[in-house]
């Protein structure tokens, strides 16, 4: 199924100082107001400047979104930040279960399930994120992780929500490679299934976005698989033209003037 409203997000990861919003974001917004941008768009910068991107952005046409939250409202956590306070800070959106998560703080698909709960508590739109590794790729266990990972990582309250769900390979994230068209046609359809197994129709809706080394040449083609509703982007996300451009190669009326539409 070819969805015609697709979503951008981009994942600053821990980069970004202030400075750096009025050369990218400033930038971005001028070009997306001169010509608005039909794909949903979605940015997501470190915790301490989420406030000052809605700010900036003031009302125009992207959301601002965290990398992760915790699954309690307030508390004893030293360092935390909730899904609560995310909204408070502006943000519409919230990234959940990214590999690097998952790999440099253990964190496990009931974690994950549970962060999705919060967040939805909370009115943020989850996207969650799920992928295999290189050995697991090798070794033919792409889509049986994935899937696992899917009925592990949603959370029964995503039924009827907003949300999206990204499959990112991890051996694609800031890598420069990525799998090819036939490999992430068959993970989304997998992934699809997975997701409607989990939640039955409310598994449906669901946008997927492929994530791992987007980038303006590949955006295009990529964007046209079956399934792939959107992208997650890290790297090229920093770079204002880059964003733009892989932004514009999401637009239905780009894919039908292609005939791929
Ligand atoms: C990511 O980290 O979510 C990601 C997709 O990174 P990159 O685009 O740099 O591969």
């Amino acid at each position: 199924m070819k969805q015609s409203v697709k979503m951008i997000v981009g994942n600053w990861k821990m980069n970004g100082l202030a400075a750096d919003l009025s050369a990218a974001v400033v930038e971005m917004l001028a070009d997306l107001k001169g010509r608005p941008a039909s794909a949903r768009v979605g940015l997501c910068p470190p915790a301490t400047l989420i406030e000052r991107m809605v700010r900036t952005i003031d009302g125009g046409p992207v959301s601002v979104g965290g990398q992760d939250c915790r699954v309690e409202a307030k508390g004893a956590f030293t360092g935390g930040v909730s899904a609560e306070m995310l909204v408070d800070a502006g943000a519409r959106l919230v990234i959940l279960g990214h590999s690097e998560r998952r790999q440099e703080f253990g964190e496990s698909d009931a974690l994950v399930s549970d962060k999705v709960g919060a967040a939805l508590r909370a009115g943020l739109t989850p996207i969650v994120c799920v992928g295999e590794t290189l050995a697991q790729r090798e070794a033919g266990e792409a889509a049986s992780v994935v899937r696992g990972q899917i009925l592990g990582s949603l959370n029964d309250g995503l039924a009827g929500q907003d949300w999206a769900l990204a499959y990112e390979p991890v051996w694609a994230i800031g890598t420069g490679l990525t799998p090819t068209l036939e490999q992430i046609a068959e993970i989304h359809a997998a992934a699809r299934a997975a997701m409607v197994e989990r939640l039955g129709d409310g598994g449906r809706a669901a946008l997927i976005l492929y994530g791992g080394s987007v980038n303006p040449g590949n955006a295009r083609d990529i964007l046209a698989v079956d399934e792939v509703g959107g992208a997650l982007v890290g790297g090229a996300s920093l770079k204002a033209a880059d964003f733009l451009a892989i932004i514009r190669a999401a637009e239905p009326a780009v894919v039908a003037a292609d005939g791929q539409g």
